[in-house]
């Protein structure tokens, strides 16, 4: 099972093409990774060769299309080591996943409860538990993490009696870093809060066990793990995802139902209102698939490895500041004083340079670090050295060009 980068990227077709008149430099896998042939085949077959709503008919076509889905459900729930598939929601992406616990949990909020989060969240785990406490009266809390990841452990006391949820990120989309997720999850299982990890930045790089991390919920989107967009994952414990009250009411989700009154399906199905994502949830087994079949380890070392280099070559170069650490991480972020971070994306791009230039859906975070923005370059299985180079060349090169205006 050996890794090789350049192999590899003969798995992903898209990587081949040219962007304004260069080779494609594709380092914005933070955003959504690119996707393999596997997972391509894997679409086509399904529209090819077994295309039917599941659940519901009685014919061949039907029944293909089912297996072909509950088997998807084994792949995913083996691929995170979730105990059983019906621990395996199926939700649009992350930000669906939150949303659906920050709606499902609302019954047993009460005013004066603490909602917990970190300082370094996406939007995704922010605003919804902010609109939870706005619509009960609970006070949302931020445990002040260092934008190394960093907690003090007298940041303890955050975590109450009155603490009912604790959301964390696994890593930071905007800078990479990891936070102390098994401290802090244990911080929060010693005051009985319910807990949730947003893994949407993990799961591509790191082997996930849900088991072993003993959260009551894990979410993330299969389009940022080399999987189709529009379909993710509410990962949560049987006792977590009974509690939950669903957030959407429909078909698929119910047994029985009279004008009156209406009994409601078993877990997963209870969660998963509507004809789901069919495709997508084949899609992602798929992506599931093709990262098992992957030397894991070999491939989270290449990806710190390039940013590594990254880091290495630009650190000492005093115009630019980087907000990234150092190492264990696939994440560059970092801007340069007195350069807007959108020209320098411009530049980048018309290099056929793809990175993202933004607040990345998290303005606190933003606001800590005292920018607006900041210039990200984030890697994936496929990217090579001499694309982390051609990044920092081009990278001084636009500092050159565009710090004389
Ligand atoms: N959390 C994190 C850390 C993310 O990076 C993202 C996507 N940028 C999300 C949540 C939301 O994911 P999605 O938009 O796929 O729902």
């Amino acid at each position: 099972m050996a890794f090789n980068a350049n192999t590899l990227r003969d798995d992903f077709p898209i990587l081949s093409l040219e962007a304004n008149g260069h080779p494609l430099t594709y380092l914005d896998n933070a955003a959504t990774t690119q996707k393999p042939q596997a997972v391509l085949n894997a679409l086509m077959d399904y529209y090819t060769r077994s295309n039917a709503n599941v659940h519901r008919g009685a014919h061949f076509l039907s029944d293909r299309a089912t297996a072909h889905f509950e088997h998807a459900r084994e792949q995913v729930a083996r691929f995170i080591h979730a105990p059983q598939n019906s621990h395996v929601i199926w939700t649009k992406g992350a930000t669906e996943s939150i949303n659906l616990v920050a709606h499902g949990l609302e019954w047993c909020i009460k005013p004066d409860d603490e909602i917990l989060i970190t300082s370094l969240e996406h939007h995704a785990n922010l605003v919804p538990w902010q609109q939870l406490a706005f619509r009960t009266g609970a006070r949302l809390r931020v445990l002040p993490l260092t934008s190394k990841g960093e907690w003090e452990p007298e940041y303890r006391h955050y975590f109450n009696a009155k603490t009912r949820i604790f959301a964390c990120t696994h890593i930071s989309n905007a800078i990479g870093v990891k936070t102390p997720l098994k401290e802090m999850l244990a911080a929060a299982q010693s005051v009985n809060a319910f807990t949730l990890v947003d893994g949407a930045q993990a799961v591509a790089h790191h082997v996930i066990d849900v088991a072993d991390l003993d959260c009551d919920f894990y979410v993330f989107s299969g389009h940022k793990m080399y999987g189709p967009t529009g379909i993710g994952v509410l990962y949560g414990k049987q006792h977590a995802l009974d509690v939950l009250t669903p957030m959407q009411t429909g078909g698929e989700m119910v047994r029985h139902v009279t004008h009156n009154s209406t009994e409601f399906n078993i877990l997963p199905y209870r969660l998963e209102a509507g004809t789901p994502h069919i495709e997508g949830v084949i899609g992602l087994a798929a992506a599931c698939k093709y990262l098992s079949s992957q030397d894991r380890q070999a491939m989270l070392e290449w990806e710190h490895k390039l940013a590594r280099y990254v880091y290495d070559e630009l650190k000492f170069d005093t115009r630019i500041e980087i907000y990234s650490p150092a190492s264990d991480t696939s994440i560059v972020s970092l801007s340069v004083p007195g350069i807007h971070t959108l020209d320098l994306n411009g530049y980048l791009d018309s290099q056929g340079i793809a990175v993202r230039a933004g607040s990345h859906c998290a303005h606190p975070l933003m606001a800590q670090l005292g920018v607006s923005s900041t210039l990200r370059a984030s890697f994936a299985c496929y990217n090579t050295l001499s694309e982390a180079r051609r990044f920092c060349d081009v990278l001084l090169e636009a500092i050159e060009i565009l710090g004389d205006d």
